[in-house]
């Protein structure tokens, strides 16, 4: 009884009417699919779900909000689907995902920019970036990818931001992405949480899954731990769900790893994470500058990343009132709670990799902003892994849908993750 008097106040009559009435028992509530992560991707899935015909969906959600953790901790940007292995997740689901956004941001007035992409090699012969620009060009051209490659003498003169802003730019081949632009992560998520609603999904935010039992009669038990509404005291919910789908972000290494059968046997595919923090520094036009940047530069501009495509390199991206921000850097950290950042944070590298294509760029333009971190599969030097999403039955968790390593292009992918989750279970 206690615990169902913990829950009611979450809840409103008529969801506290419905839970009751499709309980197991009294302190046991049912649920068709239970959606683990209010982070773009859990917000995605959830609505996505919520648009079948009987079937109930809950969302829940660890934080006071959704999209507290790497949803808002990016850069922003609808990626066009350039760099991945061709026959990846990442590829598929980046390609169809940001079309798919597109549409999405226009039919629901979300914000969003096609600001188009240049990706700049600087250095010729030897370090490999032309033929690297080359390599991507062609692949696109198989993937269906809009791209366009020139050197800088053929910048149309007519253009006036191409022929300023290649003014400051050191660059000796260009690959142009028109495809590429960027978003309001928060308008975006709220919508996908408005819809979900709409469509009946109930949203728990300060609600952790702190447990997930495979039940012997089918389905999952997990256990959950709801704040009050001071945000204090925790109060233990359990919740059957027909199926689980874990979106937990940086924990769903650990979400997966609770999974245990009713003899609490541990799921065998044991897997941690490797957490890689990227740093941002916004750009500070100075007095003395002839030029602003700010003023100039409407689309963003990326070096040629590294071999293996750890990450994409500290790139130039903007926000949609035109505030430039440099970034992410990527500093491989053991808490992924770690956040923190302070003004000088490794800045010489910002500085050193910035002015490669932008020279006139110091220590004084930057100033430093946020972080975000990526659950990395792989660790430093390794190739780039794929998402893994899966159902587990393979592993003996029919039903339940793991979620892992969903770095970038998770936010331009996220509707198409969440259909090809739907296809998983339907
Ligand atoms: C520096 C950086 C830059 C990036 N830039 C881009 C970009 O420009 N474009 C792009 O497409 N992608 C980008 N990405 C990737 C993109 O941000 C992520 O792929 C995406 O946000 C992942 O969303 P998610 O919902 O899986 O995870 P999250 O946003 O981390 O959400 C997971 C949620 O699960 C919740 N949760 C965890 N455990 C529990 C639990 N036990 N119980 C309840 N809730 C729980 C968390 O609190 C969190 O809110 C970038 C990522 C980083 C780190």
């Amino acid at each position: 009884m206690f615990l169902r008097k913990a829950l009611q106040p979450r809840l409103s009559t008529r969801l506290w009417k419905s839970y009751s009435a499709s309980s197991l028992d009294e302190n046991v509530f049912k649920v068709d699919h239970l959606v683990i992560g209010a982070g773009v991707v859990g917000l995605a899935v959830a609505r996505e779900l919520s648009f079948r015909d009987n079937s109930s969906v809950m969302l829940v959600e660890k934080n006071s909000s959704f999209g507290l953790e790497t949803s808002s901790r990016n850069s922003g940007v609808i990626h066009a689907g350039l760099y991945y292995n061709p026959d990846s997740l990442k590829t598929k689901l980046c390609i169809e995902g940001k079309e798919m956004l597109y549409e999405y941001c226009k039919a629901k007035q979300v914000g969003y920019k096609p600001t188009g992409k240049w990706v700049v090699a600087n250095e010729k012969g030897s370090t490999g970036q032309e033929e690297y620009l080359v390599k991507l060009y062609e692949k696109s051209k198989t993937l269906g990818i809009p791209t366009e490659l020139f050197t800088p003498d053929k910048v149309d003169p007519s253009d006036m931001e191409d022929t300023q802003v290649l003014k400051l730019l050191n660059t000796t081949l260009i690959l142009n992405s028109p495809s590429t632009g960027i978003i309001s992560q928060y308008d975006y998520m709220l919508s996908l949480l408005h819809d979900a609603q709409v469509n009946g999904t109930d949203y728990f935010k300060e609600t952790e899954v702190v447990g997930v039992q495979k039940q012997n009669e089918g389905g999952y038990m997990v256990s959950l731990l709801q704040k009050d509404q001071e945000g204090k005291q925790d109060s233990e919910i359990r919740v059957h769900a027909q199926s689980v789908v874990n979106c937990g972000g940086l924990w769903s290494d650990k979400i997966s790893n609770f999974l245990c059968d009713s003899d609490k046997t541990k799921n065998p595919t044991q897997i941690h994470y490797k957490f890689g923090k990227g740093r941002y520094y916004t750009y500070q036009h100075l007095l003395s500058d002839s030029v602003n940047l700010e003023q100039i530069t409407k689309k963003l501009i990326y070096p040629v990343p590294d071999k293996n495509v750890t990450t994409l390199g500290i790139h130039l991206t903007l926000d949609l009132n035109g505030k430039i921000k440099f970034g992410p850097d990527i500093e491989w950290i053991d808490n992924n709670t770690d956040y923190s950042v302070v003004q000088g944070d490794n800045i010489d590298t910002f500085v050193e990799q910035i002015r490669r294509y932008f020279p006139f760029i110091t220590r004084d333009h930057l100033t430093i902003d946020y972080s975000g971190i990526r659950p990395k599969l792989v660790g430093d030097g390794s190739p780039l892994s794929d998402f893994i999403i899966r159902e587990e039955s393979g592993n003996g968790f029919p039903g339940f849908v793991n979620l892992l390593g969903i770095e970038s292009p998770g936010l331009t992918s996220s509707l198409a993750i969440a259909k090809y989750v739907k296809n998983i279970l339907y």
